[in-house]
């Protein structure tokens, strides 16, 4: 089988339960696919050179008749952002080049017990900063749709991957839309869990009170499957929830199964719908609107009048978030250290001469915004607003869910825009977030899926479901079933009309 790296990772754990292909057979596949095509892309920071060694431990396993978990045997792709002491952990960031985490993140031994084989690490906007995955220390990644063009961020190397089929599914980590928005301009399927679904513990924290693991994959009912491998309390995260989660694949298949909206009802949020988006990512949200009407779903108009200022809320609570937790990067214990040159050097000169060399400038910028949003006298005006607004979101949240049962919206405002097109304007950065920002501020599980090609430009467009905190199989019952609708319309999954890297686009000019 030549092309096992095409395959869907349902697909492939039946075949690895069956026996009809190894464990060693499927890695060799997304390592020589690697091999092929990263060159082109950037999407890997660090290629695990034990992943064969591991695939072959599971097939000695199932051959000596052990009782296996269902994913074992699968790749895996590994955001950068998550602790691991068999390979490099950088976060993007230079500050960290080459360091070795002393432990291993909860989901890295969650996927490990369920057998699955880490493919390495990928590639990230530093510290986790950004939506384009440029402000990476190591080179951007580049977008399999279109190699002139982002893959969004900051977990774009995990979505170009599992874009490009180097991967089948990969963990990402999404604090204001990490996980959605790359998911969105790559044509795969992002999902952020309810804040406290899935541990932290191992994750380098950029904004403890928005940060949560979630996964990527080509299809919804593939998201699932590492969703279930990964969700679950944890006592070393004191935010993680004690309850048990129920089974997220058994939903998203029974959902594929048989796709049904019938009666379910679906808000439509004014402020995420306007003029300001791309003509082209507003009419295959309007057609996912008019399929899910179609298919027996109710469509009600929200208002949420508090949504306007969710993207200023969220760039003053992150900086300030992050401001503190990059403080440990003091080249006191771990990381680099920069000494500077000449006589008498203090404790002090050392810290700022590493953080110069070590941070790049978002990431600076980010301190310096931080650090002034919570410095005496601007705190109350800065953060203590930020927080007032972030509940005033909840609530419009509150009473969106007393109407509807999800949400649905477009996943970013544009579709992949070029490299280098947003770079030396934060704002524009910034306003990729629009429409992720509020489910982090709130705390909701978000799933970005995608709904065709725009007409103008032949790339991707994502739209997100949104459901109420714990409803997270809510998400995949709606994004399955709207998947199907979709594959249905299309003849097929918008994620395998993605070229090979490198080959031209079919339809849309470049
Ligand atoms: N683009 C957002 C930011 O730059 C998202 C970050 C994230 O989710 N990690 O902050």
């Amino acid at each position: 089988m030549s092309e096992l790296h095409r395959l869907p990772a349902i697909d492939l754990q039946g075949l690895l339960e069956s026996g009809q292909v190894s464990a060693r057979e499927v890695t060799d596949a997304f390592l020589q696919r690697i091999e092929q095509v990263d060159g082109a892309l950037n999407a890997f920071l660090h290629v695990n050179q034990a992943a064969t060694e591991a695939a072959d431990a599971i097939d000695k396993k199932r051959s000596a008749g052990e009782a296996l978990p269902p994913t074992a045997g699968l790749p895996v792709a590994v955001k950068d952002v998550l602790c691991t002491t068999d390979m490099p952990t950088t976060s993007g960031s230079r500050i960290l080049e080459g360091w070795v985490p002393p432990y291993d993140a909860t989901v890295v031994r969650k996927y490990r017990d369920a057998g699955m084989v880490a493919l390495g690490k990928t590639n990230m906007d530093e510290f986790a900063m950004g939506s384009s995955t440029e402000h990476s220390g190591y080179g951007p990644t580049k977008n399999p749709w279109d190699l002139e063009r982002v893959p969004g961020g900051s977990g774009g190397g995990s979505a170009a991957a599992v874009s490009a089929c180097e991967a089948p599914v990969a963990l990402g980590s999404d604090t204001g839309g990490s996980i959605r928005q790359p998911a969105a301009l790559t044509g795969t399927v992002g999902v952020k869990p309810t804040y406290g679904g899935v541990s932290r513990y191992g994750v380098i924290a950029l904004a403890s009170s928005l940060d949560q693991v979630g996964p990527v994959a080509r299809t919804v009912v593939d998201a699932a499957l590492l969703h279930d491998v990964i969700a679950g309390h944890d006592p070393h995260d004191s935010t993680s929830i004690p309850d048990p989660w129920p089974s997220m694949s058994e939903a998203a298949l029974a959902s594929a199964a048989e796709p049904s909206l019938a009666g379910v009802r679906i808000g439509r949020v004014t402020q995420l719908d306007t003029d300001g988006f791309q003509p082209g990512v507003r009419e295959r949200f309007a057609e996912m609107l008019a399929l899910a009407e179609k298919n027996g779903a109710e469509i009600v108009d929200i208002d949420a009048p508090h949504f306007d200022y969710a993207v200023a809320a969220y760039y003053l609570i992150l900086p300030a978030e992050a401001s503190s937790n990059l403080a440990k990067y003091d080249s006191v214990r771990f990381g680099l250290r920069v000494t500077p040159e000449g006589g008498q050097v203090t404790v002090e000169d050392v810290m700022a001469a590493t953080r110069e060399a070590g941070f790049g400038d978002e990431v600076k910028r980010r301190i310096i915004l931080g650090t002034y949003a919570l410095s005496a006298g601007y705190y109350d005006a800065y953060y203590g607003s930020a927080q007032q607004v972030r509940t005033l979101i909840q609530s419009d949240f509150r009473h969106a869910f007393e109407q509807v049962d999800v949400l649905l919206t477009p996943s970013a405002p544009t579709t992949a825009f070029r490299l280098g097109e947003q770079l030396d304007d934060p704002l524009a950065m910034y306003a990729n977030d629009l429409t992720t920002i509020p489910a982090n501020l709130a705390g909701i599980p978000g799933l970005s899926l995608p709904a065709g090609l725009a007409a103008e430009d032949g790339l991707p467009v994502g739209v997100q479901v949104m459901a109420p905190a714990f409803q997270d199989r809510r998400l995949y019952e709606v994004g399955a079933a709207l998947e199907s609708l979709v594959r249905e319309r299309d003849g097929g999954l918008v994620s395998d009309r993605v070229p090979e890297p490198g080959a031209a686009r079919d339809g849309g000019q470049k």
